[in-house]
């Protein structure tokens, strides 16, 4: 029998006709090699276009800017929004560190928010508490608020951007793994003043590296655009009045990012399908939950990673050597250096038997990794504050992603449900 390939959480996929390669070609053909040109104002168009473009046809009129990486886009954003030293900002604690980094970056300090237990993402009621609480012990609101977009799941964007316009803040969604996802029918990114994407390597679509920020009109993206130029004023040299960053795209990543653009769509249908695929062979597995979306038919999630949970007196095989071991290398390959740890635990990990199913499917092959460690449990962040409800900090001990997108197939993911009914003590 042939040997079984690993199957990873998320790959990049690239068009069958090769335009990413055309488009590239296209850029060394003009000498276009730069962080400008073309590919860049072409590739900034059709993510306009598909941001605009809302379900039951009308239009909005936002505009996007492609910057070096979604990391840079949350960076710019706060910027934007008025983010300096001394303030706050209120961000989904459920989520990747590239959504509250970027807040420590202007000297700003982030308040970290609580999920809601359908969506796993920010809870509206926290919010509201947090901006009163913070005015009351500062004197002052939170200068933007930054939702996730878990996993792709959308947040509750209504109840969201209504406490947002009640107190005056401005909403930075992140969105950078909810490309494509959906509330009642209007793309995530275009409901605050700021929608961040991503293309890195694991994203939805992928430019190799890059982002780009949705923004509310052109003055907004002029102003990013500025800023990602290293904020130069018209004169005949370079005279700077305001401290930039050298943020903007590649021409050469955007030609990849153009033809990415043609697979968008069957990308987002992959990843529905393998969700739908895994509710159903999952359904009867006792002791594992599948993250679904709400029973509101406003949700339209994008299922970047499906997402499930393991009743924490599910008995997995292996589960006596869990944390056994302190780990050497990044979990799933990820890129660059991980520092070295003496020990192989924290006081705040997976439960032995979600650690015990990650070895498991790792031997059959299959990437199964932990769900982002809640920010406010982070050492980094353990004076930050905090308003929470136990929700992120339950589902980060029970919680794993498994692999989607085009790279898994139907049979990939009969043979992952099979893998874990296995991994399963009777
Ligand atoms: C990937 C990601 C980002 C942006 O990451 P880059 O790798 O810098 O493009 C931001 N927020 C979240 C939640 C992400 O998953």
């Amino acid at each position: 029998m042939e040997e079984r390939k690993m199957i990873y959480l998320c790959l990049a996929h690239m068009s069958e006709e090769g335009w990413e390669q055309k488009y590239v070609k296209e850029a060394f053909d003009t000498n276009w090699v730069v962080p400008m040109g073309p590919n860049v104002n072409a590739f900034e168009q059709d993510l306009a276009a598909f941001a605009n473009a809302n379900s039951d046809g009308s239009r909005l009129d936002r505009r996007v800017v492609c910057l070096s990486a979604g990391t840079a886009a949350v960076h710019l954003a706060l910027l934007a929004c008025g983010v300096g030293p001394g303030d706050e900002v209120c961000v989904q604690s459920f989520t990747f560190c590239a959504s509250s980094h970027p807040i420590t970056y202007l000297g700003a300090t982030p308040v970290f928010i609580d999920s809601e237990r359908d969506t796993w993402n920010m809870d509206p009621d926290l919010l509201e508490q947090a901006i009163l609480d913070r005015k009351a012990q500062t004197g002052r609101y939170p200068k933007a608020i930054v939702p996730v977009a878990l996993y792709g799941m959308p947040y509750n964007c209504e109840r969201i951007m209504a406490i947002a316009d009640k107190y005056g803040i401005p909403v930075v969604e992140d969105a950078a793994e909810g490309m494509g996802s959906r509330f009642d029918g209007q793309v995530l990114g275009t409901f605050g003043r700021f929608g961040v994407l991503s293309f890195n390597g694991n994203k939805m679509i992928t430019t190799s590296g890059g982002g780009a920020l949705i923004c509310r009109d052109a003055e907004d993206a002029n102003t990013i655009m500025w800023y990602a130029t290293q904020a130069r004023d018209a004169y005949p040299y370079y005279e700077h009045t305001a401290i930039g960053y050298n943020y903007r795209m590649s021409n050469i990543c955007a030609g990849i990012g153009r033809g990415q653009m043609t697979v968008l769509a069957d990308h987002i249908a992959h990843h529905k399908h393998v969700q739908a695929l895994y509710e159903q062979l999952l359904k009867d597995v006792p002791g594992v939950t599948l993250h679904c979306q709400p029973a509101d038919p406003r949700y339209d999630a994008n299922f970047w990673l499906c997402a499930a949970t393991l009743d924490a007196d599910v008995r997995i095989k292996g589960q006596e050597n869990a944390y056994k071991e302190v780990i050497k290398t990044a979990v799933g390959g990820a890129a660059g250096v991980i520092k070295a740890v003496e020990s192989a635990t924290t006081d705040c990990q997976p439960n032995d038997n979600v650690e015990a199913l990650r070895m498991f499917m790792l031997n059959k092959k299959v990437e199964c990794r932990p769900v982002w460690k809640p920010m406010h449990k982070q050492p980094v962040y353990k004076d930050a504050p905090a308003y929470v409800n136990g929700v992120s900090e339950a589902i980060f001990k029970v919680g794993f992603c498994l692999p989607a997108g085009p790279y898994v197939s139907d049979d990939d993911v009969r043979y992952i449900v099979a893998c874990i009914k296995e991994a399963i003590e009777a």
